[in-house]
């Protein structure tokens, strides 16, 4: 049977508990978040960090005290976010990567107008850096393709050398700027990738269920948390993130799959192990 990976994205940069009041926003929340996440089938937490006030941070020791709670206590696989604030300077950005060496780490492989309301920007320069720090200390990029013109500056890299393949993807659909949410997108991002890529996909928002859907129908990983999405229905807000992965877990099941743990997680991605 063919082990599907649930990642769990339990904060991101944005949501506030206005948005939903059971988002983790600090360490010790995210930590506990993470265990409960794991502990229903989550093989891998992408992370983002708050400051006090709960906005977006890179503040790298905020990384190490959640990483450090979060290792206290299971063993899923991590992927820190290397844009967690669009303010944030390049070092800013790669600091917690030299620092704590994750396992995995996000690749924004292009700028973007974002939300309609900013600049998202990973100028060429930064990318080579971000490849570079990756390559340097053991860290595998995953590759966020926010539309097409993405996956195509990833596949710049990967001619050039500076990223490798079998490369890991992540399709998001549905942030506004980027690519819709709709699963006829999702087959075609799909198609652009050579067969030995590993591949997840997520959709923001209301595109989170069909994206979710028909991931699982084109035999790809899965990625569920309220980074992307608060709700758990229409209407009703999710009460913790351990419930999308439940809901995952049992989704993947239903498909005919095994749901990957960590260490089924760190094969299938070829991480090396620390
Ligand atoms: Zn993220």
């Amino acid at each position: 049977m063919t082990d599907t990976i649930i990642t769990v994205a339990p904060t991101g940069a944005f949501p506030t508990k206005d948005h939903n009041p059971n988002i983790p926003l600090t360490p010790r929340e995210i930590a506990d978040d993470v265990f409960e996440c794991w502990q229903a089938g989550a093989a891998v937490a992408h992370l983002h960090m708050r400051d006090e006030a709960g906005h977006g941070t890179m503040d790298k020791h905020r990384f190490i005290e959640t990483v450090g709670l979060i290792r206290e206590r299971c063993d899923i696989v991590l992927n820190l976010t290397t844009s967690g604030d669009l303010l944030a300077t390049d070092e800013d950005r790669l600091a917690h990567l030299i620092e704590i060496k994750p396992e995995l780490a996000s690749f924004d492989a292009g700028s973007m107008n974002w939300m309609h309301s900013t600049v998202f920007i990973n100028h060429p320069a930064f990318l080579e850096r971000l490849a570079a720090v990756m390559n340097d200390n053991g860290v595998k990029p995953e590759i966020e393709v926010f539309d097409p013109g993405m996956f195509y500056t990833a596949n710049y890299y990967m001619k050039k050398g500076v990223l490798h393949w079998p490369s890991y993807f992540q399709f998001v659909l549905g942030a506004a700027g980027g690519i819709a949410a709709t699963v006829e997108n999702l087959v075609f991002l799909k198609s652009l990738l050579p067969p030995e890529a590993i591949w997840s996909a997520f959709g923001i928002g209301a595109g989170h269920l069909p994206i979710l859907l028909a991931t699982l129908a084109l035999g790809g990983h899965v990625r569920v948390g309220m980074e992307d999405n608060v709700f758990y229905a229409k209407g009703r807000l999710a009460m913790n993130n351990a419930e999308f992965v439940a809901r995952a877990t049992r989704l993947v099941q239903e498909s005919g799959r095994t749901v990957a743990n960590p260490a089924s997680a760190r094969r299938i991605l070829d991480l090396a192990v620390k």
